[in-house]
């Protein structure tokens, strides 16, 4: 008999930010799998089973979960913010695509939850209002090179983006390294947005630009927003500026697409 498998998103911290259905697909499984701090945040019965192991083990995880599923148990994985962003979704449709058949007869729910990048940029303002991409900056799945030529391709395409995974002891210099390129691609004058630990009691937000932007204001728990030259800042008294990515390109063609589109969807 095979059991399920669920792989849910917690959201980036805040309990107000874990939805109905994460919290439902947490009551009704048996076996849970998981970072530990992230498991650590549910409130588990005493009949709920916590299998928690290091945030390294990914696929190790997921076939542990799967085994465990296919053998009749009501499994969930946990992940951070939403499951499918660099996180254990893709992990477990890896596992099931090289796994056993029986593997692919688990009833799989992927449930999602509140990405870093849309917490953090919701406390800065709108800075993803137009066009924008995610990048991990780990470079322990890719080669450095990809990341590298990502960025540029990202700048010059005129992108916003979102770096997750931006530093860590293994890997100090890599974001100084990330803004270095951009700036030789960016002006100075684009904004940047440090977000760390967006809706958990320790969030620091902070706003610098291009120019003034180093690695070493970030580390493993922030989400760091790169604008784009149309990026805007609004200086706010007492309070911290908005920053906001406009919806319509600049000039003729963007205002009358714009106002097009306006009348059709906001
Ligand atoms: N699945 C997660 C991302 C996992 S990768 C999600 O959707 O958010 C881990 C990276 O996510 C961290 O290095 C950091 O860049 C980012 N991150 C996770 N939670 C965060 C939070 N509360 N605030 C800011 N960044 C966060």
């Amino acid at each position: 008999m095979s059991g399920s498998l669920s792989v849910v998103g917690l959201g980036p911290g805040s309990p107000q930010q874990l939805t109905p259905e994460a919290l439902d697909a947490v009551a009704s499984a048996e076996d849970f799998f998981g970072y530990f701090p992230y498991i650590d945040r549910l409130n588990l019965r005493p009949d709920q089973r916590r299998h928690a192991s290091d945030n390294r083990e990914e696929l190790d995880r997921a076939r542990a979960a799967l085994a465990m599923a296919a053998g009749g148990r009501k499994v969930c994985i946990v992940s951070g913010g939403d499951p499918g962003v660099f996180a254990m979704a893709a992990a477990v449709c890896e596992a099931i695509d090289a796994g056993p058949v029986e593997w692919r007869e688990i009833e799989l729910s992927v449930v999602p939850g509140v990405t870093a990048m849309l917490a953090v940029a919701a406390k800065a303002g709108a800075p993803l209002g137009h066009d924008f991409c995610a990048i991990s900056l780990s470079n322990n799945l890719k080669p450095w090179s990809i990341i590298e030529r990502r960025l540029i391709a990202a700048a010059e395409a005129g992108f916003v983006m979102a770096f997750y995974n931006p530093i860590s002891k293994a890997r100090p210099h890599q974001l100084g390294e990330a803004f270095d390129i951009l700036r030789r691609h960016l002006p100075g004058s684009v904004p940047v947005i440090f977000g760390r630990a967006a809706g958990r009691p320790d969030e620091a937000i902070r706003i610098v630009n291009l120019a003034e932007a180093e690695g070493g204001m970030a580390d493993m728990a922030t989400c760091v927003i790169v604008g784009t030259q149309e990026t805007q800042l609004i200086e706010r008294a007492g309070e911290r500026p908005l920053v906001y990515s406009p919806r319509s390109w600049p000039g003729p063609k963007g205002t009358a697409a714009a106002s097009a589109e306006g009348k059709e969807a906001k």
